[in-house]
């Protein structure tokens, strides 16, 4: 199937006020293009650099989304420009966030991405360091950012029961938290091979790449 036709599938398929963050890395622009066409406007990039170059060169009225790990010496080139970052994983990147923030005027959106798999190699915080973003302290010194969700990725793996317990996992921290911050609003689960686990387990916000663009060629 064509972008295009991949596009209007997942509209039909998601629920109505699921959204879709149409993850882009490493496709050039023509296939975003063809995906903006289809009227898609919110994409999902991993690096800070690629992120700036594609958003230079592409309509104005796009949401560009952070899905990648950060580094701090970077913020500075998404700062202008990029509308919800979905992976914070330490006061100190967010302290950097929001001080970019400030020299553009501007309040950026951002999620604190949780480490929910089971896997060594996915980046985020565990579910006590979250507290530490909570404090009255931290929640108003740090006033050119909001944290308005959660983000994490499942293990990946065949295993269906455990995707949907670390998904579960998430789901009620986020509810937790939510009835103490009631402006969190968005938990950011679910890729091209879990989205419909994801979304019976809460989803708000679906980031998928692979099944919308085809195969990434990382060489
Ligand atoms: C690449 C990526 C995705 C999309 O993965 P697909 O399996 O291609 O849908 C989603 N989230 C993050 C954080 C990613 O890095």
């Amino acid at each position: 199937m064509s972008i295009v036709e991949n596009i209007k599938k997942y509209r039909e398929l998601l629920p109505q006020g699921l959204t879709l963050v149409a993850v882009s890395k490493t496709k050039p622009v023509s296939d975003l293009m063809e995906a903006y066409e289809a009227g898609q406007r919110i994409f999902g990039e991993n690096k800070i650099q690629e992120m700036t170059a594609k958003w230079e060169e592409m309509p104005k009225d796009i949401e560009w989304h952070m899905i990648g790990h950060i580094q701090r010496n970077k913020v500075k080139y998404m700062a202008p420009f990029v509308s919800l970052i979905h992976t914070v994983d330490s006061l100190k990147l967010l302290k950097e966030i929001n001080k970019e923030a400030a020299k553009n005027d501007r309040t950026i959106n951002c999620l604190l991405q949780v480490k929910i798999a089971k896997e060594e190699s996915k980046f985020g915080l565990s579910l006590e360091d979250v507290t530490a973003f909570f404090t009255p302290e931290t929640l108003k010194s740090f006033d050119h950012v909001k944290i308005i969700g959660l983000m994490g990725m499942a293990t990946f793996t065949d295993d269906e029961a455990q995707i949907i317990s670390e998904f579960k996992t998430l789901k009620n921290s986020f509810d937790a938290l939510q009835k103490n911050h009631p402006y969190l609003t968005q938990l950011s689960i679910g890729m091209s091979g879990d989205y419909q686990l994801a979304i019976d387990q809460g989803s708000t916000m679906v980031r998928i790449g692979s099944s919308i663009f085809g195969a990434r060629n990382y060489n």
